[in-house]
C-alpha cells in the first residue's frame, strides 16, 4: 500500500497519513484533496511513508492529485519548513499562508494564465544617468553576482533608491533568472508598479497583494512558479510564494512595521526574505531610508553590506528644513498652531502644496460630557470609541463595534456632548476653516476604505487639484510630489513617552519619512512639528538629518537595556472570556519555561497593552535569550509542553521577534 504525509492547515503540529489509489503516484510538493472530518482540504504531500501509526482500516484515502499546480519545488517546501520551525508554527499553515485562497479551495474552476498586462504608455522612459553615489551604490550591491550577498542600502529620501534597484533587476532578467521587489504595502505605491512595468516593457510583471481578486492573485502565484512572471512585486505574502528560478530579492522601506504580520503565522517577511536569499544562494537588497536598528547593526557589523546615498538624486533638491513650533507659547486650537496655519497659507499663496500629518498613535476624537466626564467607551474591548463625524458613529477600531452618536450624556443626560482629541476629520474641518479657499483632501483609513480611492486621491494631490493633504501614517510612505513643500505634523509627543521599547524608533522612522515627501523638486521642503517639547533630542535627530548618530545614540540604549538585535525576543499570548484566566495559564507557563532550565530569561505575565478585546480578557509573558541558538530550541520544547497542557478555554500563541511587547 502507498502512503504519504500530507501537510494540512490545521492547528496542529502532526502532518497527517493517507493511503494512495493505486492509479495515483503523487510527487512530493503535490497539492492534494483530502477528506478531513467532513470537510475536504487542499494540502501538501511532504513526504511518502512505508507504514503509518494510523491502522490501516481507518486510514483514509486522498480523493485525488491536484493536476493543474505543479508541485512545490523542494527549495520552496525548504523555506516553509524554516518558517514553520523558526516560527513555531504547523508546515500546513505556513504552506496555506502561501497558497492563494483559490488554490485552497477543494472544488475549483481551472486557472486561466496570466495575460501581460498593457505597459502604460507614459511610465515607459529611457533610464537617466546614475548619480556618483548610485554609481557606488550600484557596484556595492553588484560585488555579489554569485552567491547569498545581503546590502543594506541606506539612502536618504529621494536619493533614488529605486534607480539602483531597476538596475539590480535589469541585471536579474540579463542572466534568466527572477526578480522579487517586495514593498509594504502595494496600494501606496501604484507609481512604483508603472515605473517597474514601464522599465521592462518585455517582462512580465506579476503583482502580489491581499487586496487582489482571488483569480488574479492564483495567477500570480502559478506565474511566478512556472517562471513566466519574471519579477514579482508584491506585500509581504510575495516572500512565501514559490520561484522558477530567483536570481534577486529587493525590500524595499525594511523598517516598516507591515512587514510583520500580526495575526496567525506572525512572521517578519524582511527576515524571511534575507533567509531565503541565504538558503537560495543569491544577493539581497535592504533599502531604507530610515533602517531598522536589527539591519543597521548588521550592516554595521560587517554582517550586511553598507551602501549609502547621501544626497538627494534630483539636481538642486535638498533635504527640507526642519523646524519645531512650540506649541506651549503657541497653543493649537482644534489641532492646528497659528505659526501652522500662516505657513500653510503662505505655501497655497506661492500655489504649492502641503501636507499635514496626524500621528495616529495621538489621539482619536473621543466623546466626552463636560458635566460628568462621561466618555465613549466599548463595551467589549478595554478601549475607547472614536467619533466618526460623518458617519454619526461611535466606531471601536479594535472589534468594530459601532453605534449612533447617542443625543444626550447616557449617564446624566447632559446635552454638551463634545469630542476631545484630534482626529483626521476634525483636522481636516478645522482646515477647511481656517484656510477657506484651499482645496483640501483627507487620507486615512476611512476615507480609502473603497478600492482604488487612495490612489484616487494620491492621483489628484500629483496632479495639483488638492493644496493640502491631511492624513495619518499612510502619508509617510514613499511617494513623490514635486510641487509639495511643507509638511505640518501634529501629535507626535505621545510616541516619545510610549512604553514600547521600538516607539522612538518607529517616530523617528515616521517623521524623517514624512519630512522626506517635502522638497523633492526644485524648490526647497520645510517641516514644521507641533511639540510641547521642542528640546527633544529626538526632533533635533530628525532636523540634522543624521541617522547614523540617531542610530548609533538607539543602538546603545538598546544594549544597555537588553533588547533586540543585542537580545532576541519572544512573546506569549493568551487570551480567554473568562476573567483571570489568561493570566494564569501564563503563570504556569512561565513555570514550566524556568523548569526548562534553558539560557532564557523569563518575565512575569502582564496585561496585554489592549487588555480586553472583543469580550476576551489578554495577557501576555516575555521570554528573553542573548543566543538565538538557545532561544530556538527552548521555544519549541516549551511549546510542546504547553499544547500538551493547555485547556480549550485559553486560546494562545507564541510571536516570534514581536514588533510591540
Ligand atoms: P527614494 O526611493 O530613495 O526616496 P526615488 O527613487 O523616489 O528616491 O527617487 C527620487 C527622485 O529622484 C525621483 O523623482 C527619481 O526620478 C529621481 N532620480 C533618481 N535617480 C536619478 C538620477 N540618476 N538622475 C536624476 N533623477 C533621478
Ligand atoms: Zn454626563
Ligand atoms: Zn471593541
Amino acid at each position: 500500500m502507498k502512503i504519504v504525509r500530507v501537510a494540512l492547515d490545521v492547528p496542529l503540529e502532526e502532518s497527517f497519513d493517507f493511503r494512495v489509489p493505486e492509479e495515483a503516484d503523487p510527487a512530493i510538493g503535490s497539492l492534494v484533496v483530502v477528506p478531513f472530518g467532513r470537510q475536504r482540504k487542499v494540502g501538501v504531500v511532504v513526504a511518502r511513508a512505508a507504514r503509518s501509526a494510523v491502522p490501516v482500516e481507518r486510514l483514509k484515502a486522498i480523493e485525488r492529485v491536484v493536476d493543474d499546480v505543479p508541485p512545490l519545488a523542494e527549495r520552496d517546501l525548504d523555506l516553509f519548513g524554516f518558517c514553520a520551525a523558526y516560527y513555531q508554527r504547523p508546515l500546513g499553515e505556513v504552506i496555506a499562508a502561501s497558497l492563494p485562497p483559490r488554490l485552497r479551495q477543494a472544488s475549483r474552476r481551472p486557472i486561466p494564465p496570466l495575460a501581460a498586462a498593457p505597459v502604460p504608455v507614459d511610465a515607459a522612459s529611457a533610464p537617466p544617468a546614475l548619480t556618483a553615489a548610485q554609481e557606488r551604490a550600484l557596484e556595492a550591491c553588484r560585488a555579489g553576482r554569485e552567491g547569498f550577498h545581503p546590502v543594506l542600502l541606506h539612502g536618504v529620501t529621494g536619493s533614488g533608491k529605486t534607480e539602483v534597484y531597476l538596475r539590480l533587476i535589469a541585471d536579474t532578467l540579463e542572466r534568466g533568472r527572477q526578480a522579487l521587489f517586495l514593498v509594504p504595502e502595494i496600494g501606496l505605491t501604484p507609481q512604483l508598479e508603472g515605473q517597474v512595468r514601464g522599465r521592462f516593457p518585455g517582462a512580465q510583471v506579476a503583482s502580489a497583494h491581499s487586496h487582489m481578486g482571488a483569480g488574479e492573485r492564483a495567477q500570480a502565484w502559478l506565474a511566478a512558479q512556472s517562471g513566466a512572471a519574471r519579477i514579482v512585486l508584491g506585500t509581504r505574502l510575495a516572500v512565501l510564494m514559490p520561484f522558477h528560478d530567483l536570481g534577486l530579492v529587493i525590500a524595499d522601506e525594511e523598517h516598516d512595521p507591515s512587514y510583520k504580520q500580526q495575526e496567525g503565522l506572525r512572521y517578519s517577511a524582511r527576515d524571511v526574505a534575507v533567509r531565503r536569499a541565504q538558503r537560495l544562494g543569491i544577493p539581497i537588497v535592504l533599502g531604507s531610508a530610515t533602517p531598522s536598528l536589527e539591519s543597521y547593526a548588521n550592516a554595521r557589523d560587517g554582517r550586511y553590506t553598507l551602501a549609502e546615498l547621501p544626497e538627494r538624486a534630483v539636481p538642486g533638491a535638498a533635504m527640507p528644513a526642519v523646524r519645531t513650533i512650540d506649541t506651549r507659547a503657541d497653543r493649537p486650537r482644534e489641532g492646528l498652531s497659528d505659526a501652522l496655519v500662516r505657513a500653510l497659507a503662505q505655501r497655497r499663496a506661492l500655489g504649492e502644496q502641503a501636507l499635514v500629518f496626524v500621528n495616529r498613535r495621538g489621539f482619536s476624537p473621543v466623546l466626552f460630557c463636560r458635566a460628568c466626564a462621561w466618555h465613549s467607551t466599548c463595551g467589549r474591548c478595554a478601549a475607547n470609541l472614536v467619533l466618526h463625524m460623518k458617519a454619526h458613529e461611535l466606531r471601536c477600531h479594535h472589534c468594530g463595534h459601532r453605534e449612533r452618536v447617542p443625543a444626550a450624556c447616557p449617564s446624566c443626560g447632559a446635552a454638551e456632548l463634545a469630542p476631545v482629541g484630534q482626529g483626521t476629520q476634525r483636522v481636516e474641518e478645522a482646515l477647511r476653516a481656517a484656510l477657506p479657499d484651499a482645496r483640501i483632501a483627507r487620507v486615512d483609513r476611512d476615507s480609502t476604505a473603497r478600492k482604488g480611492s487612495l490612489a484616487g486621491v494620491l492621483d489628484g494631490f500629483r496632479a495639483g487639484e488638492v493644496d493640502v493633504l491631511v492624513g495619518t501614517q499612510m502619508l509617510a510612505k514613499g511617494h513623490d510630489y514635486p510641487r509639495l513643500t511643507l509638511v505640518g505634523v501634529l501629535d507626535s509627543d505621545s510616541a516619545l513617552f510610549s512604553a514600547d521599547f521600538r516607539a522612538a524608533e518607529r517616530l523617528h522612522a515616521q517623521l524623517v519619512q514624512v519630512s522626506g515627501r517635502a522638497g523633492r523638486g526644485e524648490r526647497p521642503g520645510e517641516v514644521l512639528i507641533q511639540t510641547d517639547f521642542p528640546a527633544h533630542p529626538l526632533y533635533a535627530a530628525v532636523a540634522s538629518h543624521d541617522y547614523a548618530r540617531f542610530a548609533a545614540e538607539a543602538l546603545a540604549e538598546r544594549r544597555v537595556a537588553g533588547f533586540p538585535p543585542f537580545a532576541h525576543l519572544a512573546l506569549l499570548r493568551a487570551e480567554a472570556k473568562k476573567a483571570g484566566e489568561p493570566q494564569a495559564f501564563l503563570r504556569e507557563a512561565a513555570r514550566i519555561a524556568r523548569g526548562l532550565k534553558a539560557r532564557v530569561e523569563v518575565f512575569d505575565p502582564v496585561a496585554a497593552p489592549l487588555e480586553r478585546k472583543a469580550g476576551y480578557e489578554r495577557a501576555q509573558l516575555l521570554v528573553r535569550s542573548a543566543s538565538r541558538a538557545a532561544l530556538q530550541p527552548f521555544l519549541r520544547e516549551w511549546r510542546a509542553r504547553l499544547a500538551a497542557r493547555a485547556g480549550r478555554s485559553v486560546r494562545w500563541s507564541l510571536d516570534v521577534d514581536p514588533q510591540e511587547v
